[in-house]
């Protein structure tokens, strides 16, 4: 029997297989998939956190400030981790100045990782039930592809969600990790995600990144009913989190003429304009605006299993990475980044722990 059984080849699974060979494990990694990375191949690589704890703290008001402490005060030694396993950086800091962090190319990233796992990757072997005799690490990636459970937790629009995301994210932590007596953690109906353009575009998975649609703070966004958005702050995940609860999980950009010129990040709200159209999502130009159909993309569920500062479930199982929620309640902190801190702490915590179940 291994020492440590990992449900998931996505960056907390890879990460803590990594981190418990690393110290000497006999390491399984089951995967759904038939290739390992889950969403963390799909990502833009951008691996954060605030600068500031305190700002971490004010972004997620009801995330764990244990837990956040953790990820803040760990996160910069374990990018030097991920460096020194060859993870190749594509570029240093975030370009926004409240966060520190690298970019990292996810390709890249998932191969370096998936070397310093081993080679007791499992492809298409989903972990379907506890192990007998060894300690297990829940990283599945939450349940953001699975519209019984973003039904049950989030919205009764699922069905209608765009999954921005890899598909394998169903739920298996979750179910498995209460299943051995966890709890959920707060924040659980809060969603990451992005307004994408609307069907029928087509949408790609290398295309995830650059058809999302950030220009809301320059639009005045409606539902089909007419009703407004009315923004607490012009955050994307505030827009999308309101747009999978409105009907269809749909809302219309209308950006006037003259805000087209705008700048956000490295796009003008033009360029993020055509790239729906082009796409094929519904686009209708009038002379003193432009209005686009999006479509609230999930790319993960921020709610998931309660943890304690070690990573720990319940007893004989951890969880790391979207399988575990209670970190950014409230707001948004860097998935990659949670999943890189709490993926090595809790693969040396269980291999310490053992099986206690
Ligand atoms: C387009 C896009 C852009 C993003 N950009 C960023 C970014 O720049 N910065 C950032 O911080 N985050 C970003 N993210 C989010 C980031 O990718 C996730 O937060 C991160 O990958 C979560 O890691 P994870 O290990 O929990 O899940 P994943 O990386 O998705 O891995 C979970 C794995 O578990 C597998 N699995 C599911 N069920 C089972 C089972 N029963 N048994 C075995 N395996 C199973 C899945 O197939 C998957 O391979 C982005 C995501 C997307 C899609």
């Amino acid at each position: 029997m291994a020492d440590l059984v990992v449900a998931g080849a996505g960056m907390a699974g890879l990460v803590a297989a990594a981190e418990a060979r690393a110290r000497g494990a006999d390491v399984v990694v089951h995967e759904k998939l038939e290739r390992p990375g889950g969403s963390m191949r799909l990502s833009s690589g951008v691996v954060w956190r605030y600068r500031e704890f305190d700002r971490f703290r004010r972004e997620c008001p009801g995330g764990d400030p244990a837990l956040q402490r953790a990820l803040h005060d760990r996160l910069d030694d374990d990018l030097e981790w991920l460096r020194a396993l060859g993870a190749p950086v594509v570029g240093e800091g975030t370009g926004n100045p409240l966060t520190t962090g690298a970019r990292f190319d996810p390709a890249g990233l998932t191969e370096a990782l998936a070397a310093a796992a081993g080679p007791a990757i499992r492809l298409r072997d989903p972990l379907a039930s506890l192990p007998d005799g060894a300690p297990v690490l829940l990283a599945t990636g939450g349940f953001a592809a699975s519209p019984e459970l973003v039904r049950s937790h989030v919205t009764d629009q699922a069905e209608d969600l765009f999954l921005r995301a890899a598909p394998g994210a169903s739920g298996d932590g979750l179910r498995l990790g209460l299943g051995a007596g966890g709890e959920p953690s707060a924040g659980l109906g809060e969603i990451y995600g992005r307004n994408m353009p609307a069907p029928p575009a087509r949408i790609a998975a290398g295309d995830l990144v650059d058809l999302a649609q950030l220009y809301a703070r320059h639009a005045i966004v409606t539902n089909s009913d007419g009703g407004r958005h009315i923004a607490r702050n012009w955050s994307e995940i505030d827009v999308v989190q309101w747009t999978a609860r409105q009907p269809r999980a749909r809302a219309w950009f209308e950006v006037p003429t003259e805000n087209l010129a705008e700048r956000v990040r490295d796009r003008t709200v033009g360029e993020m304009v055509e790239a729906a159209e082009r796409a094929g999502a519904p686009v209708r130009r009038r002379r003193e605006s432009v209005t686009v159909e999006t479509v609230a993309g999930i790319t993960s569920t921020l709610g998931g299993l309660r943890i304690d500062p070690s990573g720990r479930v319940a007893p004989g199982v951890w969880a790391a990475g979207s399988d575990v929620g209670g970190i950014a309640t409230g707001g948004y902190a860097s998935g990659l980044g949670a999943a890189l801190v709490f993926g090595r702490l809790a693969a040396a915590a269980a291999l310490a722990g053992g099986v206690d179940r």
